[in-house]
């Protein structure tokens, strides 16, 4: 899967922002525990685009501690891509 930010400013592919994540240690934004590699989506109107299916989604990553939904966008401000 191949990402887009909804500026249409950077691409990257779904499996570099996993690593990503997982190199540079970015933790949950609630209570700071290390994430899971596991993304979710949904269809989202100010989501994110995916450049295979031409969509926007909303994609996330559930905190295995405190179960709260990391937004990409929260996440991806967070290494500033
Ligand atoms: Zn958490």
């Amino acid at each position: 899967m191949l990402i887009m930010s909804a500026e249409r400013k950077k691409i990257i592919t779904l499996q570099d922002f996993v690593d990503f994540i997982t190199e540079k240690n970015i933790k949950c934004v609630m209570c700071n525990a290390k994430l899971p590699k596991v993304v979710h989506f949904y269809p989202h109107k100010d989501g994110l685009i995916d450049l295979e299916s031409n969509k926007r989604v909303w994609a996330y990553i559930v905190c295995d501690k405190c179960g709260y939904q990391n937004s990409f966008v929260k996440l991806l401000n967070k290494i500033r891509w």
